[in-house]
């Protein structure tokens, strides 16, 4: 197997449904836990040589894996954790979780993570993502990122050189993040901690957190709310075998028990076609399929 003698964590036939906050997804033929950044590229390079397919996964808070599994090797960023704090500043590797730099972050009374005490993603899929809510985003504190490339090399990019949008990284699909370093303001302390507390107040008043989901399904269409649209055409309490669009959130699908990636494709696809024909909106998601459609 291209991964034999490799430091870390291999499994065969792993559960994907373990890796995502959904609990959705077959076997992966082998998952891969690299323990550094170098062990991270050396599985790629083996991979890429034996021409067995790769999947990089992060904290699987923004992903529905296939019922049928996935071939070749789904690599899990999540050991990738070193992390070194500066004045204001932290470098930080991709497996890192956001949620905890935020609440770290916050203790030391510096500003600009508040937005992301709740978002239960890797800092690595964060910055691919540009993960954002209560109008913050990843995007605006990022000084630089560390990355592997298409050709197996690691190259750094400065700030300038990536475009950010709503949900966009240029990055995306180009590269694997390795490391972010990220630049912080001085703030208050107990102000920053409290409005944590309160965003993390309104999410579980607002969102099924209770439920395994996939946060959002939908992306905002331009000047619209899709959760709105979902809500208003009727959908909230609606299923499709196991997938249920959320009573608390339109815009959430959960996992009531045993859903499949199959149930969750059909209700987004029921929930595109009535949208378009009621209310004329060609709802694009938010969330990713690693897999055949
Ligand atoms: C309850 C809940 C609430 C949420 N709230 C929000 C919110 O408020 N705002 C928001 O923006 N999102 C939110 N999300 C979605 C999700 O947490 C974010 O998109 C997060 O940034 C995804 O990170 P991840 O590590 O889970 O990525 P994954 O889901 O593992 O992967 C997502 C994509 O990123 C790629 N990827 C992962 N790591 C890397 C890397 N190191 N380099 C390159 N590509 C990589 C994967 O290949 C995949 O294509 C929420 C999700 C949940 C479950």
């Amino acid at each position: 197997m291209v991964l034999d003698g490799m430091p870390g964590r291999v499994e065969k036939n792993y559960p994907l449904k373990q890796l995502t906050t959904w609990k959705i997804g077959g076997p992966a033929e082998f998952a891969y836990w690299p323990q550094t950044f170098q062990d991270l590229k050396e599985a790629r390079q083996r991979a890429m040589a034996a021409k067995v397919p790769l999947w990089l996964v992060g904290r699987g808070s923004n992903l529905l894996l296939p019922d049928e599994g996935l071939p070749g090797i789904t690599l899990v960023t999540t050991q990738l954790r070193s992390i070194d704090w500066g004045d204001y500043t932290v470098r930080v590797e991709a497996g890192y979780p956001l949620a905890r730099l935020a609440q770290e972050v916050g203790e030391r009374g510096w500003g600009g993570l508040e937005f992301a005490r709740g978002i239960p993603g890797t800092v690595g899929g964060a910055v691919i993502m540009n993960a954002g809510a209560h109008g913050g985003e990843i995007a605006s504190l990022i000084e630089r990122v560390s990355a592997i490339t298409v050709n197996g090399t690691i190259r750094t990019f400065e700030r300038a050189e990536i475009e950010f949008g709503y949900r966009f990284c240029s990055l995306r699909g180009e590269v694997w993040i390795t490391e972010a370093v990220l630049k912080f303001t001085r703030g208050d302390r107990t102000e920053i901690l409290q409005m944590m507390r309160e965003n993390l107040r309104n999410r579980s008043m607002n969102q099924p957190l209770e439920i395994p989901n996939a946060g959002s399904v939908f992306r905002n269409p331009p000047g619209n709310s899709a959760g709105r649209l979902i809500e208003a055409a009727g959908w909230k309490g609606r299923s499709i075998g196991g997938a249920q669009v959320s009573n608390k959130h339109a815009n959430f699908i959960v996992n009531t028990g045993g859903a499949k990636a199959t149930d969750v494709l059909a209700l987004i696809a029921e929930i595109q076609r009535d949208v378009q024909e009621k209310y004329g909106f060609d709802l694009q998601t938010e969330i990713e399929y690693l897999g055949k459609k």
